[in-house]
């Protein structure tokens, strides 16, 4: 039987879901080193919408765990993500494998930062260069299943947009940070407030970015629908 492909719009509410859906892996792999932390820490840190600090006093084997629990979330997203795609036809894993951006973690590396890099400078090895190759090389199978999955008219801009799509979010989550619960906060004092050591205005802007997510992800693939009727009709 002949595989069905996915048709992956270029519409403003897709991009817009698509962000949502950016946001809310980005807190994801941010919550997953807080709430771990937590775990093997003994007691929760800090977090902010782009760090996390473990708690203070928490041990070196704990600490570098915590750590590496972040990417090991978005490696686990990118990949069942993948394995479904691989499956069945679907905007939302097509999505997701993008949204975790861990094919581009290799980027941080070279630039001097990031959790891996972080991690192996504290096991002793600074080769920014070396990491960076890995971490390329381990987020290429998910954007080969979606480069698989997706029609051939116009996949390449497709695969293309969505790869680089969250490059500019990702440039500038830290100043984003500081205007929500940072030195620049919007709503000053209100960052104290807070549930779990969470600020609380990180967890509003996490629920309506799922909110935003389920409301323009619906548009999207209605929009798909449509399109597809019309073929279906002309
Ligand atoms: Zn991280």
């Amino acid at each position: 039987m002949e595989r069905s492909l996915l048709k992956v719009p270029v519409t403003p509410a897709a991009i817009g879901a698509f962000l949502c859906l950016l946001g809310v892996l980005y807190q994801t792999h941010e919550l997953g080193h807080h709430f771990f932390g937590g775990i093997v820490c003994g007691r929760l840190g800090a977090i902010s919408l782009s760090t996390y600090t473990s708690a203070e006093g928490c041990l070196r084997l704990p600490d570098l765990l915590t750590e590496l629990f972040g990417p090991l979330i978005s490696l686990m997203i990118a990949y069942a993500a993948a394995a479904r795609l691989r499956a069945k036809p679907s905007l939302a894993a097509f999505g997701c494998i993008f949204a975790s951006y861990f094919h581009l973690r290799w980027i941080p590396p070279l630039l001097g930062g990031g959790d891996e890099l972080d991690v192996m400078r504290k096991l002793g090895h600074d080769s920014g260069f070396i990491v960076a190759v890995a971490l390329f090389m381990l987020g290429l199978p998910p954007v080969i299943v979606a480069w698989r999955a997706v029609l051939s008219s116009g996949r390449a801009v497709r695969i293309g947009l969505a790869y680089a799509l969250p490059l500019p979010f990702l440039w500038y989550v830290d100043a984003l940070a500081a205007g929500v619960s940072g030195s620049q906060a919007i709503l000053p004092g209100l960052e104290r407030i807070q549930v779990l050591h969470v600020p609380l205005l990180i967890l509003i802007l996490d629920i309506a970015l799922v909110f935003g997510f389920a409301a323009l992800g619906r548009r999207a693939r209605r929009s798909c629908a449509n399109d597809a009727g019309r073929q279906f009709s002309g």
